[in-house]
């Protein structure tokens, strides 16, 4: 496997440009991959990297900027942001990461003789010709580094690859998900393993801002079964699948309000039969994914030990929903929460 290094920082740290500049004096070739594009609406400290947690779900909570709320997508707890950060008491509490474009911009400003070609939905659109051109400039070296989101994996298999690079590798961890970290993990995995195909030697460095994490760890010691029993033990004390089954009702609306009222209406219908049911009703709250083609989404967690439960719950109370124009779905054992 290739040598697997933390750089701990924002943005592009120097040790990146650095190594970056390496390669390309070299004739070798670098992908620089940026994590999870235009999903970071989180609050974190810029100086000790903090990110503030929902403490009951134990999942990023969302920023509103506009109202500067910090919201758990799970169940629906809200409150001000905070104005200094609980940890190391700094001032500097920001929406973190930046775009594809303007890290391009900057490696453009910081090492101008670096041939870049960014991959990204602007950039690309549907139009697959682009890609191919990209890759076929890239494989014949007229390209030092290709830069982008997960797009640009693919350009892990050329042989002349050496150092990859994963700015904002902890972006993904931030998700609110409670598979954020397993899913991070073996992402970044897999980018390790594909990296350092030919004959050099594989360098992968990856940029975060909160290296200690037990999560860096794991994942810097290859150490899957570890991290994996760690994350059971979490998902067994806040009780996440597979301790118990989940149910989620997605509800969406062209317009936002009617459909909170009707989140609140559906909620307060089921609440009563949950508890009967030995079910636990989480939410009502707007979906990670707040708004999808034009609809807006909400969603109510639905979380019992037997599955028997929570179809009783769907089947007693569903005569009593009406939904209007709000649309509804059941989505038993969701694979993800977005
Ligand atoms: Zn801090
Ligand atoms: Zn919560």
């Amino acid at each position: 496997l290739p040598e697997m290094r933390i750089v701990q920082g924002r943005g592009i740290p120097h040790q990146v440009l650095q190594a970056l500049a390496e390669r390309k004096a070299k004739g070798e070739q670098s992908v620089v991959l940026l994590n999870r594009r235009g999903f970071s609406n989180y609050l974190q400290c810029n100086d000790c990297g903090w990110v503030p947690e929902c403490t009951e779900c134990s999942i990023s909570l969302t920023y509103h900027k506009a109202k500067r709320a910090l919201r758990c997508h799970y169940c629906g707890a809200h409150r001000r942001a905070p104005d200094a950060c609980p940890e190391c008491g700094s001032h500097k509490l920001e929406y973190p990461g930046r775009g594809t474009e303007r890290v391009e911009q900057e490696l453009s400003t910081r090492l101008p003789e670096l041939r870049v070609a960014r991959l990204d939905r602007d950039t690309v659109g549907g139009r697959s010709q682009v890609f191919s051109e990209v890759f076929s400039e890239f494989a014949s070296g007229g390209l030092d580094c290709l830069l982008g989101t997960q797009m640009v994996a693919k350009g892990l298999d050329f042989p002349r690859v050496t150092l990859v690079v994963v700015l904002q590798a902890d972006t993904g961890l931030h998700l609110p998900d409670f598979r954020a970290n397993e899913r991070t993990f073996s992402l970044l995995t897999q980018v390790a393993g594909r990296a350092g195909r030919g004959e050099e030697p594989g360098e992968v460095l990856l940029v975060c801002s909160r290296p200690q994490d037990h999560f860096f760890h794991h994942l810097l010691q290859h150490r899957w079964k570890e991290f994996m029993a760690s994350e059971q033990e979490l998902r067994r004390a806040l009780k996440y699948p597979p301790y118990a089954r989940l149910l989620r009702l997605l509800l969406s609306d062209e317009k936002e309000e009617r459909l909170e009222k009707k989140a609140q209406e559906v909620a307060g219908i089921l609440e009563p039969v949950c508890h009967q049911s030995d079910v636990e009703l989480l939410g009502p709250a707007p979906c990670p994914l707040e708004r999808l083609q034009g609809r807006y989404r909400w969603h109510i967690i639905l979380r019992a030990l037997k599955v028997q439960d929570l179809q009783n719950v769907v089947r007693n109370s569903r005569p009593s929903l009406n939904m209007g124009k709000t649309r509804l779905s059941f989505d038993p054992d969701p694979l993800d929460l977005l």
